[in-house]
């Protein structure tokens, strides 16, 4: 079978040299390895998701050099199947409705730290595990919260579905094609949203179907979304997916060291294009020359 890679960003900005280092890595890895890249917009911010900002990757990939299959694989026009994978998990018991806002979460978590002085447990990006206040709503409370018609959101049970899951891993690989077991511990993601109130899924949730539904075989992508692919191993074995293999690289810094974001727009493809740079330059500057 031909290795699959996919370069998939989310079209919230324009890209950045961030973003060209993982398309041009990705491009790199596909032929050394013999295989193709797919490109997969990530658009299921359908505010942030704008049409511009849709051809705006496609144009300053193409300005690299850079070229791809067709189609192009839409998030936004597959929140059918998105809604079949939630619902398969629901019927398993492995999901419960959630109504708490951000706010309340905050709330609850600020109160225990001032009363107890001691750190509510934060997940691997900073964010303050779920208390778990809607997971233990007795059934007429969850049945309110349903008939109220408002909208809720769905986590997973993580303990449950650790449960069904057993022990689970996922391969990490070297672009010379080495690869190894990673043990994965979803847990400490504790209970994810995986259907968003204002989205009928989530990245997690979308990623791992994309991922399965593209025949992807190999991930290569930023290491910021390294502990997010336990999420994505533990998912993978829910659904009984064929899983890919990951290669998580280091992220592209500014000269203060700090993470390169699509909000600085002065690292933007486009704004380097405006400025004069060339598509060698940029290539140059990312080690690809
Ligand atoms: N859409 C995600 C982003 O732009 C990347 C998803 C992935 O590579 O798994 O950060």
């Amino acid at each position: 079978m031909s290795p699959i890679l996919r370069f998939a960003p989310s079209p919230n900005g324009r890209l950045h040299l961030g973003h060209a280092y993982s398309a041009l890595l990705n491009d790199a890895v596909a032929h050394r390895l013999g295989g193709i890249w797919l490109l997969r917009i990530e658009d299921i911010d359908l505010v942030r998701a704008t049409p511009e900002n849709i051809a705006g990757i496609e144009e300053d990939l193409a300005w690299l050099g850079l070229s791809w299959p067709q189609p192009v694989r839409r998030q936004s026009g597959h929140m059918a199947e998105y809604l079949a994978g939630a619902e398969r998990l629901r019927r398993a018991g492995l999901l419960y409705p959630c109504g708490c806002s951000r706010s309340e979460i905050a709330a609850t978590v600020a109160a225990w730290e001032s009363k107890t002085g001691g750190r509510w447990p934060r997940d691997p990006d900073g964010t303050p595990l779920y208390p778990g206040t809607c997971r233990n709503l007795p059934r007429a409370g969850r049945e309110s919260l349903l008939a109220a018609g408002g909208r809720v959101a769905w986590r997973i049970d993580m303990a449950a579905a650790s449960a069904a899951a057993g022990p689970v891993s996922w391969r990490g690989f070297d672009p010379d094609g080495r690869d190894w077991s990673v043990a994965a511990r979803p847990e400490r993601w504790g209970d994810l949203v995986l259907v968003r109130k204002e989205t009928p899924t989530s990245y997690n949730l979308s990623v791992v179907l994309d991922d399965a539904a593209q025949g992807v075989t190999h991930v290569v992508r930023g290491v910021d979304l390294e502990a997010a692919t336990d999420i994505h191993a533990l998912l993978g074995r829910l659904f009984d997916l064929p899983r890919p293999l990951y290669h998580h690289h280091a992220l592209l810094t500014d000269e203060g060291g700090r993470k390169l974001s699509k909000s600085r727009s002065s690292v933007s493809l486009a704004a380097l294009r405006a400025a004069g740079e060339s598509p060698e330059d940029i290539r140059r500057r990312l080690g690809f020359g």
